[in-house]
């Protein structure tokens, strides 16, 4: 039975120009595997509560927990926790949730990360704790859909990736409606060819894991399916 804890903000980030990261400390928290979320429940002064799931973008880090959060036009509790929740205050999370949609550090087979938008937030996580690891196995590729370079999230670590020139841990960017100059692939939505890659295809053994809203998840993981890929090797998450 989890319970819910107490989490502080500590700090809050930029991700976009509406998107935060938010670093809080939890009481008693037990780590996490890269991929879980947690309920995040806030309080009003009448007693009115609102429940809302957050991945857990970053890996177990003792009581530390990050949380990147894209506030939904009138949403009712993400523009509070991007915008307005004061640094020091506390709200209350349940966690951590999850035990499908999961990578668990050591297992060998390729990894291929597909998000749409904030579905990056537990790729993320993934991303770092592969990294962590460092060695060239196993291998990591993250197909990633945006809008526009605007919208890109984890910016110092996907720049990082990107400087080292690893092919052990790569990244792509897919843009959807305006691409920096020079970019490799014309704009549009993900496509087979995004999701063709040497080394994570279907003979390869990988595992895919797919994040982001609903119709994108949908896409993408029938995308995967189509090149082959078996369905219980594609996890998906949708963020609805
Ligand atoms: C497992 C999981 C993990 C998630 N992880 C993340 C994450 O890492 N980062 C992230 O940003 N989100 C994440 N989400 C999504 C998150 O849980 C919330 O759904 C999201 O933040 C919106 O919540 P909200 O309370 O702000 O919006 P809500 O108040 O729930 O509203 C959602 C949308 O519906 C619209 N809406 C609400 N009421 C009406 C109405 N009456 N008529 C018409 N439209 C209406 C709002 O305008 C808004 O656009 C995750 C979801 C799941 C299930």
């Amino acid at each position: 039975m989890t319970d819910w804890r107490r989490a502080e903000l500590r700090a809050r980030t930029p991700e976009s120009a509406t998107a935060r990261t938010l670093y809080l400390t939890v009481d008693g928290w037990p780590g996490h595997l890269p991929g879980q979320h947690v309920d995040v429940r806030l309080t009003a002064d009448d007693g009115y509560q609102a429940v809302r799931s957050y991945s857990l973008s970053a890996p177990a880090d003792g009581d530390r927990i990050e949380l990147s959060v894209q506030p939904a036009p009138h949403g009712e509790v993400s523009p509070y926790l991007a915008d307005d929740f004061p640094t020091g205050a506390a709200i209350e999370v349940k966690g951590p949730l999850g035990g499908w949609f999961v990578w668990k550090p050591g297992r060998p087979d390729p990894v291929l990360l597909v998000a749409g938008g904030s579905g990056v937030a537990p790729l993320a996580a993934m991303l770092r704790a592969r990294l962590d690891l460092g060695g060239d196995v196993p291998p990591f590729h993250l197909a990633y859909s945006l809008r526009d370079p605007g919208q890109r999230w984890f910016g110092p670590l996907l720049d990082g990736i990107a400087e080292a020139e690893d092919p052990a841990v790569t990244v792509a960017c897919l843009y959807t409606r305006a691409a920096p100059p020079g970019h490799p692939r014309p704009v549009g939505r993900i496509t087979a060819a995004d999701l063709d890659l040497p080394g994570f295809r279907p003979a390869d053994g990988p595992l895919a894991f797919v994040c982001g809203p609903t119709a994108f998840v949908e896409r993408a993981a029938n995308l995967l399916v189509h090149l082959g890929h078996r369905p219980d090797r594609v996890r998906t998450e949708r963020f609805g």
